[in-house]
């Protein structure tokens, strides 16, 4: 029988609490930290619910029954996160992406979207709005969040072989449901998709192959993800990581690949085209190569908790200046004490996880549990 993993302490409760500065920081539209990194990235989770159990991610025996998720009243409602989201892009962002758990599951998703795509960067542009899913409800969605303003979407497929498939989403979840999604994403025009996968060697680096042949000229964007050490109950070993210098060697045997330029500076994923112009895929390299050094992104957690990196055990938790507390007599925040708070916190980021793990022995990090990825979104 598996060993059941029981968390000591829950870290959701284990976050710092923001504060607001005695002198202001207004937005300026640009946030530096400590490395000089600006703030241009901003994952929301909307949910830490989730209907796959994937086991690098939300393995069924601690994902069970007895979990307890977020009660609905400590999430944040779509008018808060919009509020907090209208202040990271006062000062700088410029992409928005939801995911989760499993941010299809929030009801009325599609609300959020479209609060959030009334938003304007600094310089008076959209902001780029997208959604990472595992396209289980997709098929059904796509056409509602492109006209509630989404842009684009990523959908989670690790394999083709529908027997490799059900067992790594452990809810017997079928391929092919998830392709229709694909096809309805396509099809509603929340283009060009983006398909996630994530390598296990011994589980799925034998799918490296068909996928690529699979998605190869069709406008998709494959991308491969080196297996991470995210969170505390995934099980994670070394061995089970495929680097993606490794994933790029096996498909460059066989479908020549020329290395392309970053889109956009702090990307996650390194660009490989097909040498005969079909098309790219992308690697994300977070365990064999470190991008701390641009690494411009911030979390929300689902219940209102800034993280300033994915490998973090502590957040700094923004809902009692977006919230108040009636029963106390606080008042919410004003937007520019909650502007500053933001502000103060990312002035003080120095994370750099990735690149000082290499360094690290097995188990010396933090010290602390890391927070699981379901839960500050991926
Ligand atoms: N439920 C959505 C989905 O399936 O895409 C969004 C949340 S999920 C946490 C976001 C992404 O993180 C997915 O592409 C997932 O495969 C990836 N992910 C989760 N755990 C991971 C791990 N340990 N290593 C690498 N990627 C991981």
């Amino acid at each position: 029988m598996p060993e059941r993993v029981i968390p000591l302490v829950d870290q959701r409760f284990a976050a710092l609490a923001a504060g607001v500065p005695q002198r202001a920081i207004p937005a300026t539209g640009l946030l530096l930290d400590q490395l000089r990194r600006p703030l241009r990235d901003l994952r929301i989770s909307v949910t830490d619910r989730c209907n796959f159990r994937c086991n690098y991610c939300m393995p069924k025996e601690v994902f069970d029954k007895d979990h307890a998720f977020l009660p609905h009243s400590a999430l944040l409602t779509f008018e808060e996160i919009t509020r907090v989201a209208r202040q990271f892009v006062a000062h700088g962002v410029r992409k928005i992406r939801l995911t989760g758990g499993e941010p299809l599951l929030r009801k009325n998703i599609e609300a959020l979207v479209e609060q959030l795509s009334q938003l304007r960067t600094v310089d008076g542009q959209p902001l780029d709005l997208t959604l990472t899913t595992n396209g289980s409800l997709l098929a059904r969605k796509a056409r509602a969040l492109k006209a509630a303003g989404l842009q684009r979407v990523t959908v989670s497929l690790d394999a083709l072989d529908d027997a490799i498939f059900r067992r790594m989403n452990d809810v017997d979840f079928p391929v092919a449901d998830v392709l229709n999604g694909i096809t309805a994403a396509q099809d509603a025009g929340l283009g060009p998709v983006k398909i996630n996968m994530v390598v296990k060697r011994g589980t799925n680096d034998h799918e490296i192959l068909p996928m690529a042949h699979r998605f190869k000229g069709t406008g998709l964007v494959l991308r491969f993800i080196e297996f991470m050490d995210v969170g505390a109950t995934n099980r994670w070993r070394m061995d089970e990581v495929v680097p993606s210098a490794e994933v790029v060697e096996r498909i460059h045997r066989e479908l020549p690949l020329v290395q392309l330029d970053p889109s956009a500076p702090g990307e996650t994923a390194e660009r490989w085209g097909y040498a005969d112009g079909t098309g790219e895929i992308g690697v994300i390299s977070s365990v064999t190569q470190a991008f701390c050094g641009d690494c411009n992104r911030a979390r929300l957690s689902t219940e209102g908790q800034l993280y300033l990196c994915l490998f973090a055990s502590r957040g700094h938790d923004l809902r009692p200046l977006v919230r108040g507390d009636a029963a106390r007599g606080i008042a919410p925040a004003s937007d520019a004490e909650l502007a500053s708070a933001i502000a103060q916190v990312w002035q003080g980021r120095a994370d750099r996880y990735s690149q000082l793990r290499a360094s690290m022995a097995p188990d010396e990090d933090h010290g602390e549990r890391r927070v699981e990825m379901s839960y500050i979104g991926g």
